[in-house]
């Protein structure tokens, strides 16, 4: 299995990335991560929650961090561009908890607020700006930055940023980028117009991909228990009573809420063990290592927690609370999917919960089936 040390980032990353809490690349990340450090271009299909981010900002703090060439002013050595504000501002804290020990800086400039703070930044210079395309176009026709030093581009969402029209306004900003760069394309469906803009960008890219969420969705049969949230812990004891000996996987939204999932189950003798990012590997690893044998046969485990962990045969998902991001269930659910088997997962929904499912149910285009209450 591939850990981050062998993808070949430096020290600084690697402290990073294990302060993230992350024990294990994800598979978007093992594939793109490579070739992007040797200076390739990269198209890459992955969905949110894919652990995407990661794989185009280390490489890209790697390459910046080895010259140490100080933006001049006005200028940014990086552009990553975003669709909407919401993913641009998680993409800069990305690149800001990545490259903490890096000492390299992160600037950030969407549409919907004030311009002048953000014409502060860029007027120092920085390493990495993130930017929606229409606010990026207003700053460079202030000239309050320039894009004739940026040595790599990303483009992340392309899909999305077709649905909003931006691909003209993309296209604009590549001809301002030295043709001689690094391109990191990044889209979770390739519908024409983003092959051929992508065409147009990228040279002799590597293709990586992940597999669509969706497809591991149709092989899992799931359920949905609508319950108040005081009586999930009840209802997790009884499905748990139903499932007999296979292996369950419990997400909770929360570290805490695994540890307090833990402490109920014991009570009623039904051994368990959490796995969240408060734990330290050697409990991690012990945990993991009960539940392969199958000597706890419940692990109750937080979504960033349970991407590391590489069980074949769970039986059950139960997802004692919903995620509030819709991919996430996807991943969950999928845990149970492994290696071409079926599984079961079963939803205990709070009434506070029903907006997560309904935004579920989109993702995965389609219902998921209502079971009563244990
Ligand atoms: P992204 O697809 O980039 O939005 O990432 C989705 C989530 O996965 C974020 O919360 C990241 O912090 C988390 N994440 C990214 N890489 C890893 C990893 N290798 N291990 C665990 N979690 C990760």
């Amino acid at each position: 299995m591939t850990s981050f040390s062998d993808l070949g980032l430096n020290a600084a990353l690697l402290k990073a990335v294990t302060s993230e809490g992350y024990t294990m690349p994800t598979p978007i990340q093992t594939q793109a991560i490579p070739p992007a450090l040797t200076g390739r271009d990269v198209q890459g299909i992955a969905q949110t929650g894919t652990g995407k981010t990661a794989a185009f900002a280390l490489p890209i703090l790697q390459r910046l961090g080895a010259s140490r060439a100080r933006p001049a002013p006005k200028t940014c050595r990086a552009l990553v561009l975003a669709p909407t504000r919401e993913l641009a501002s998680q993409i800069a804290e990305s690149f800001r908890a990545y490259g903490r020990h890096t000492g390299l800086t992160v600037a950030l400039v969407f549409g919907g607020v004030p311009k002048p703070r953000q014409t502060r930044q860029l007027a120092a210079g920085v390493d990495v700006l993130v930017a929606t395309p229409g606010r990026l176009l207003d700053h460079l026709n202030d000239r309050a930055v320039r894009l004739d030093t940026v040595e790599v581009l990303v483009l992340d969402e392309a899909d999305h940023m077709l649905d909003l029209g931006f691909i003209i306004p993309i296209r604009k900003i590549a001809a301002l980028v030295p043709a001689k760069r690094q391109t990191l394309l990044f889209t979770a469906t390739m519908p024409p117009e983003i092959a051929k803009l992508a065409g147009g960008l990228l040279r002799d890219p590597v293709h990586v991909a992940v597999v669509q969420v969706a497809t591991t969705a149709e092989r899992v049969t799931q359920h949905v228990v609508f319950v108040d949230t005081a009586a999930k812990r009840a209802a997790l004891r009884g499905l748990l009573g139903k499932n007999g000996q296979g292996r369950t996987l419990v997400f909770t939204r929360t570290k805490h809420g695994a540890d307090r999932v833990v402490k109920y189950l014991d009570e009623y003798g039904v051994p368990s063990a959490a796995i969240h990012g408060n734990k330290s590997q050697g409990q991690r690893e012990r945990a993991l290592a009960g539940f392969r044998a199958g000597t706890t046969r419940v692990l109750v485990a937080t979504d960033i927690a349970a991407r590391g962990i590489d069980v074949d045969d769970v039986t059950h998902v139960i997802n004692f609370d919903l995620p509030n991001v819709p991919e996430s269930y996807v991943h969950r659910i999928g845990r149970t999917a492994r290696a071409g088997a079926s599984g079961v997962a079963i939803s205990l929904c709070g009434p506070d919960e029903r907006p997560f499912l309904r935004d579920i149910e989109k993702l995965i285009r389609a219902k998921v089936p209502v079971m009563a209450a244990a």
